[in-house]
């Protein structure tokens, strides 16, 4: 896996043109059965695929804090949210809450999640390859195979499956 995390930028930049030209036409024309397809694909790689080996996305990228998760984290700390937000947040160009640095800080050596059960939305749902309208966020997408090699396979698979 570590292998293949070194050479994954590499590869998704091989594969950019080609990827953009594929969600273009997708947006254009979504098949009607995309959910369907992508719930497949998505259950498909991830049997195939241990997040403990990886944390790739918890490494290099980390997430957007919603008020919500803000609120959770902080209670699961036992802090207020502003003490959580001095102590490991920051505002982005957006005025979003993210990590002030990677790897996050709630990762283990081991690669496990230290606040797993209360994780922000954007972990849970990471890398987003399950969502309904999945040619809604196609360049997150574009980004994401570049950081995610799960999201990478299951965007070769879906350009293999899917004849636009
Ligand atoms: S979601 Fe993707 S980047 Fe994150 S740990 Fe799993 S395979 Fe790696
Ligand atoms: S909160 Fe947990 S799942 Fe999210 S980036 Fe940090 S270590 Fe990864």
């Amino acid at each position: 896996m570590e292998k293949e995390i070194e050479q994954l930028p590499q590869k998704a930049r091989e594969k950019h043109a080609e990827n953009k030209k594929f969600f273009a036409k997708l947006k254009k024309r979504p098949p009607k059965n995309l959910d369907y397809v992508m719930q497949e694909l998505h259950q498909d790689e991830f049997e195939r695929t241990d997040c403990l080996q990886c944390a790739n996305c918890c490494k290099t990228t980390g997430p957007l804090f919603t008020n919500t998760d803000i609120e959770r984290i902080a209670k699961f700390f036992r802090l207020k949210p502003s003490q959580f937000i001095a102590q490991y947040l920051r505002l982005d160009e957006e005025n979003d809450y993210i990590l002030q640095e990677v790897p996050c800080a709630f990762l283990g050596a081991d690669n496990y999640c230290s606040i797993y059960d209360v994780r922000p939305k954007a972990c849970r749902e990471f890398p987003h390859t399950d969502r309904k309208k999945f040619q809604q966020i196609s360049n997150l997408t574009l980004k994401n195979v570049a950081i995610c090699p799960a999201a990478f396979h299951i965007v070769e698979e879906m350009k293999r499956r899917l004849k636009l």
